[in-house]
């Protein structure tokens, strides 16, 4: 893409550096190719980083692997101090990450500082766990052998990153890896590879040794991860995006049997059942559609409420997202960005121009505002035909989709859940859900009955770093955060030996 010259480029993006970060060393790329990197709140030129091919790639991963038996043989106490590190350093240079994230991705400064946060907790989180790694040991039934599990790292890997949250997908993938004692190749979205780099710049001072992690900016993604997927070096690839491209990485990693954690698409169902708290439902929907700008793979998509409750809900949910400033993100009192490029307001602009010529009410937004920037209002869609295409896809933009259920006469009947679930489960994704009611007996039901990986029970959001974070269906495999997340970048290893008597 050519954009137009900079002028208003925040001092913390001048400062990143925009070369490959290759065994230690930050090094142009081989062929010396730049792509440019714009900020979608103006269309303007932000910076220019390093446009890797396979021969970059290709010394990127034999970096890594060559570094794997030393960084294994470290102890866990000195990774996890690392991990300390990076994460006191990451807290005491909030601003600046957050403004860099918020040029080259356009969330709001605010929810870019929250993201920073809530990414540096991933190395907290993790520096804990590098040093409880656990074994188990037993005996053979007939009291012969003596069994010992151990957990070894599993080797390189290739961890690949979105560019809606650059920070946090890059520390939760980071974290278990250097607590594990696994090398990396790290490739962040072409979209915003800034915050990735100014990461492993941090990463660096915070005392990570030469090889661990290499970070390999490209706009070709497919040639740089395929010659990583096909070089027999890499033992793991760890993946946040579409499941698209995650099905594609499956079928490679086939090639090596290669350990896989794919964290992929959502279509989360939100409902609100007639018993629900009418304004924690709202505030809930306001978090789990509008964090982003809608722009997350654990947006509410669907948003299926009881008829009893509709017009309440609807009126006061639309006068919440009618009062949304709309922005850039870097400006005070902005509440919602722009979308991150122009195929996204495109994308979300032709769902709702479908589902409006299907039967849709428009109660709020819905116009595509003239440039500069990638924006798209707060827009609110009210009896959406199930027919609608936006039923079916990831909208990835700040549009709530009201579909209504249940028997408006009849607010008790419990035909509604089955009604509720049916409709929720309708779908090939199975990321998270979240319901809204006051009766117990009902929300453990319906949160039982969510073919999800992830249920939110009267809140909005579920992203915790103590939390294993992940989907079934074609949402993923593998699970990031919490107890588990560890487990995910570790072999377990069986030794038998004989009990001598
Ligand atoms: P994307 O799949 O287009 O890109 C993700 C990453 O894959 C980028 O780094 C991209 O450069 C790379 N990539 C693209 N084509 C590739 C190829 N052929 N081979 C290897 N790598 C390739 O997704 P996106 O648009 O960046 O992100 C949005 C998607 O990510 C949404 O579907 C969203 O739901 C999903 N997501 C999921 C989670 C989760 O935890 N489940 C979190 C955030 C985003």
């Amino acid at each position: 893409m050519t954009a137009i010259a900079p002028h208003t480029v925040p001092d913390a993006v001048s400062r990143v550096r925009t070369d490959l970060f290759i065994d230690g060393e930050w090094s142009p790329p081989v062929d010396g190719n730049h792509f440019d990197v714009v900020n979608p709140a103006t269309g303007e030129l932000l910076a220019q980083v390093a446009d890797a091919d396979a021969a970059d790639a290709r010394r990127a991963i034999e970096s890594a692997a060559a570094h794997q038996s030393g960084w294994a043989a470290t102890s866990p106490r000195s990774r996890s101090e690392i991990l300390y590190r990076a994460h006191q350093l990451i807290m005491s240079r909030v601003d600046e990450i957050a403004s860099v994230m918020t040029a080259e991705m356009g969330k709001p400064l605010v929810e870019a500082k929250g993201e920073v946060a809530y990414g540096a907790e991933f190395f907290r989180w993790f520096a804990e766990e590098a040093v409880r790694i656990g074994g188990d040991s037993t005996t053979t039934g007939d009291g012969g052998h003596r069994i010992v599990v151990s957990r070894q790292p599993v080797g390189p890997c290739i961890l690949i990153t979105p560019w809606n949250f650059p920070l946090a997908m890059a520390t939760r993938k980071i974290g278990p890896a250097v607590a594990a004692g696994c090398t990396m190749v790290l490739k962040p979205a072409e979209l915003t590879p800034l915050t990735t780099l100014l990461l492993a710049d941090i990463l660096v001072e915070a005392g990570l040794p030469a090889g661990v992690l290499n970070v390999v900016t490209t706009s070709d993604p497919a040639t740089v991860v395929t010659e990583w997927m096909e070089s027999g070096l890499a033992r793991k690839v760890s993946f946040t995006g579409s499941t698209a491209v995650g099905k594609t990485l499956l079928r490679q990693a086939a090639g090596t049997v290669m350990r896989t954690s794919m964290e992929l698409g959502g279509n989360a169902p939100f409902i609100v059942c007639a018993d629900a708290d009418i304004a924690r439902a709202v505030d809930g929907l306001m978090v789990a559609k509008m964090r982003n700008m809608g722009q997350a793979c654990t947006a509410a998509n669907l948003i299926f409420v009881h008829r009893s409750v509709i017009d309440e809900f609807t009126d006061a949910f639309t006068t919440r997202m009618a009062a949304l400033q709309v922005g850039d993100g870097a400006h005070d009192g902005t509440q919602v960005g722009p979308l991150v490029e122009p195929r996204a307001v495109a994308k979300v602009a032709s769902l709702v121009d479908d589902a409006v010529a299907k039967g849709a009410t428009v109660c709020c937004g819905g116009d595509t505002p003239d440039g500069p920037g990638y924006y798209y209002p707060p827009t609110v869609l009210r009896g959406v035909s199930l027919d609608a295409d936006l039923m079916r896809t990831e909208i990835f933009g700040p549009v709530a989709a009201i579909v209504p259920f249940g028997n408006a006469d009849a607010p008790t009947d419990p035909a509604a859940d089955d009604e509720v679930i049916a409709l929720a489960n309708d779908t090939p994704w199975g990321l998270v859900g979240y319901l809204f009611s006051r009766d117990v007996d009902r929300c453990a039901r319906l949160a039982a009955a969510l073919e999800t990986g992830m249920v939110g029970v009267n809140t909005g959001i579920v992203s915790n770093p103590a939390a294993p974070f992940g989907g079934v269906k074609e949402s993923g495999l593998g699970r990031e955060g919490g107890r588990v997340g560890i487990e995910e970048f570790l072999d377990m290893k069986y030794t038998a030996s004989p009990v001598i008597r």
